[in-house]
């Protein structure tokens, strides 16, 4: 690990003009940012710590929905009563992640911000265009079999990893923010994730130093919520493809999908075609994929995750 200062940070716009310094970096839990640095993937000469700013609350807004403080674990999220009843689709998203040790460390900002697991991104001997801009990709005719299939470029084919932000995309969640000059920003998570174009060294929208203080969740969608996360391993594993689903009585719903792409992904068109059933909503989300020989499989497996849903939903609105 490289040598880098480090500051505890008690004024969020102070963190943000601190953080905008070139080489230095947010840090929360520290569960991805500390590996990534282990092996000098991540190389910041400063860091901030936010662990102090106070945003670790849960809070009803005026308009029904929640705000979620940037700080808040994802074990106090995913546990929080009003989240079980009322967006239960993030509760099972959240446990499907990581394990218990990590959902008590991780925070909400750092969960949307965590970096891909593309084996090559972790390895410094090899071109990697996210980790070095400019010297190649090493999974494009290499091992991809973990990596994306859709939303992808000739410079990245990896894959956003987290489960969380899914279940977020389905609820139209906004990621909120305030940057060095002080000014707050509301991002809807459709657009806080890029695609990878020709700069996937930039995962999300966030300027140099902006700092995300909560996210809000809209009033609540009812429905059933579903989280569907095919795996190599039962635990400890991240998604080949995972469904994240919130279900009417009547059939019409909403579904993002994980592992297949550089962001949550959901096509709105697809979402009307749920009473059709899996493969009409597939068609539609994964139209222009383009998918390798090794990740081709996640393009079936990505129907039969959603079928398994569908045939779920039907017998508990059945019950
Ligand atoms: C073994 C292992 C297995 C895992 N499995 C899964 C899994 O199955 N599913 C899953 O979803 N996740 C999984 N994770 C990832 C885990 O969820 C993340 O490491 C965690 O959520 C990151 O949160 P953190 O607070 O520790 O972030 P940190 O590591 O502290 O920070 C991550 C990034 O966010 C930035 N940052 C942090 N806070 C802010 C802020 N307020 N504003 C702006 N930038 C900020 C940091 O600068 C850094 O770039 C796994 C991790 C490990 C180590
Ligand atoms: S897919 Fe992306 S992260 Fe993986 S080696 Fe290529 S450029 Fe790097």
């Amino acid at each position: 690990m490289r040598a880098f200062t480090y500051e505890r940070a008690h004024d969020p716009v102070a963190a943000a003009r601190a953080a905008a310094q070139p080489g230095a970096k947010f840090i929360a839990g520290g569960t991805n940012l500390l590996d990534l640095m282990k092996i000098e993937v991540e190389t910041p000469t400063h860091l901030v710590d936010v662990q102090d700013l106070g945003f670790d609350k849960i809070e009803n807004t005026k308009d029904g929905g929640l705000r979620i403080g940037a700080l808040v674990t994802n074990t106090d999220l995913a546990t929080d009563g009003r989240v079980r009843r009322d967006y239960a689709v993030l509760t099972r998203a959240i446990v499907a992640g990581a394990s218990g040790q990590l959902r008590n460390k991780a925070s909400t900002a750092g969960n949307l911000l965590q970096r891909t697991r593309c084996p090559y991104f972790y390895d410094i001997n090899m071109p990697c265009n996210k980790r070095k801009p400019g010297s190649g990709c090493a999974a494009i005719g290499g091992v991809s079999r973990q990596l994306g299939v859709i939303g992808v470029s000739d410079k990245c084919i990896a894959t956003f990893p987290g489960d969380m932000a899914v279940a977020m995309r389905v609820l139209d969640a906004a990621v909120e923010t305030v940057d060095a000059t002080g000014q707050h920003h509301s991002i809807p998570i459709a657009e806080f994730h890029r695609l990878w174009g020709d700069h996937p060294e930039q995962d999300t929208v966030l300027k140099p130093g902006e700092l995300i203080t909560a996210v809000t969740l809209p009033r609540p969608l009812g429905g059933k919520h579903f989280y569907e996360k095919v795996r190599d391993r039962a635990s400890y594993a991240y998604a080949l493809v995972s469904v994240a689903a919130v279900i009417q009585p009547d059939g019409t719903g909403r579904v993002a999908f994980g592992g297949v792409a550089p962001r949550p992904w959901r096509v709105e068109a697809a979402d009307a075609l749920l009473p059709q059933g899996a493969a009409a909503v597939t068609a539609r989300a994964f139209q222009g994929a383009t998918p390798t020989q090794d990740n081709k499989f996640k393009l079936p497996l990505a129907t039969r995750a959603l079928a398994s849903v569908i045939a779920e939903s039907q017998q508990k609105i059945g019950a």
